[in-house]
């Protein structure tokens, strides 16, 4: 496997790496050890999770015991809170690896300037992190976001060693709009996130072309069988280029599928009527990772309840950097939610 330099880290990975939310959402115990040492087997080193994963740290952790813990880099991360909640998110993701030490710790989803603010503040997180990379707890400090502003911003503080964002055949703004080469300025590890655009991307070869023309880049990948990792790094590997008539049909899959593809960056919100938008809006890419029971939650349900009163205004619609028609996709996943809970008996 084609081996990639992790930025100023130095350490270097297989060029694809293991999302381990599917494991925790699609796989039972045993079957993910047997397709984490699989992953390993084939050369996959690297290999992503985070405490809002369900029990999927558990699980990896359980695959890595023992000798192959030295043959995985591991990354985790939890959300932003305050100081002493995200000191203790840190010692629960090492309880629940059963690691003494993580590879990688990051900030989940740091998109809000007043994210950014409690991450930097004197005596803030960032310090938390420090305390514990210090102690040998955590080797690096990284990110993940979906902001392009606040992603730019947090890279060039100059900190952060790693920073997982969108990259995808569907979702190219970390390079229109200055992610990629703020990372590469600084010599920040960039791991793709949701390289087939959440689930929306059916057509593998179409995925991963599209993303390992980037060379510095890792995509993260939630595999649940043996024969998609070998798929995968099949496709990595080969030298095909794309027709006109190909690229073509890829153009106009992109244009059309985008205009329903919601990049979870929140920037609709608020609603004056008090919609949780992007819960909404969103919701298709969580299910596609999560499945039924995980995605439909009470919260969930609360806000499909709110779409009836939204009004049409197109506020909402005026501030997506995507111009989606949210009013019609709110409209759209309601139906598709209800259907998908009916069916799954919630
Ligand atoms: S169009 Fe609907 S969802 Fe959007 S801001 Fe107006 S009321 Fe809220
Ligand atoms: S609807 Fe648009 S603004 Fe709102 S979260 Fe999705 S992509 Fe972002």
């Amino acid at each position: 496997m084609k081996q990639i330099r992790l930025g100023r880290t130095g350490i270097e990975v297989g060029a694809i790496g293991f999302g381990a939310l599917q494991i925790a959402t699609k796989l039972n115990s045993s079957a993910s050890t047997r397709l984490v040492h699989y992953a390993l087997d084939t050369g996959v080193t690297f290999f992503d999770t985070a405490l809002g994963y369900m029990d999927s740290e558990i699980k990896l952790g359980k695959a890595l015991r023992g000798r192959r813990r030295a043959r995985a880099i591991v990354a985790s991360k939890a959300g932003i809170s305050d100081p002493k909640s995200f000191a203790r998110s840190i010692d629960d993701s090492l309880r629940r690896l059963q690691m003494d030490y993580i590879d990688i710790y990051m900030f989940h989803g740091l998109d809000r300037p007043k994210q950014f603010n409690q991450v930097f503040a004197d005596g803030g997180l960032m310090d938390v992190m420090h305390r514990a990379q210090k102690a040998g707890r955590i080797r690096w400090i990284g990110f993940s976001g979906h902001v392009p502003a606040i992603a730019r911003r947090s890279i060039e503080t100059g900190v952060f060693d790693v920073v997982l964002y969108p990259l995808s055949f569907m979702n190219r703004e970390a390079r229109s709009k200055g992610v990629l080469a703020a990372a590469r300025r600084r010599d920040v590890a960039f791991l793709s996130m949701k390289p087939f655009g959440g689930g929306r991307i059916h057509r593998a070869d179409w995925a991963i072309d599209y993303v390992k023309q980037f060379a510095e880049v890792v995509p993260v990948i939630g595999f649940e069988r043996p024969e998609q990792i070998d798929e995968v790094i099949r496709l990595y590997h080969r030298k095909i280029a794309f027709t006109a008539a190909q690229r073509a049909e890829m153009e106009r899959f992109r244009r059309r599928v985008g205009r329903f593809f919601c990049r979870g960056c929140g920037y609709c919100m608020p609603c004056p009527q008090g919609i949780p938008i992007k819960k909404v809006t969103f919701w298709p890419v969580i299910y596609e990772q999560m499945g039924a029971k995980a995605s439909i939650t009470p919260h969930l349900l609360k806000a499909v309840e709110l779409v009836e009163v939204c009004t049409r205004c197109r506020k909402c619609v005026e501030r997506c950097p995507y111009s989606l028609d949210i009013p019609g996709m709110l409209r759209g996943n309601k139906q598709h939610i209800l259907r998908v809970a009916q069916s799954a008996g919630l």
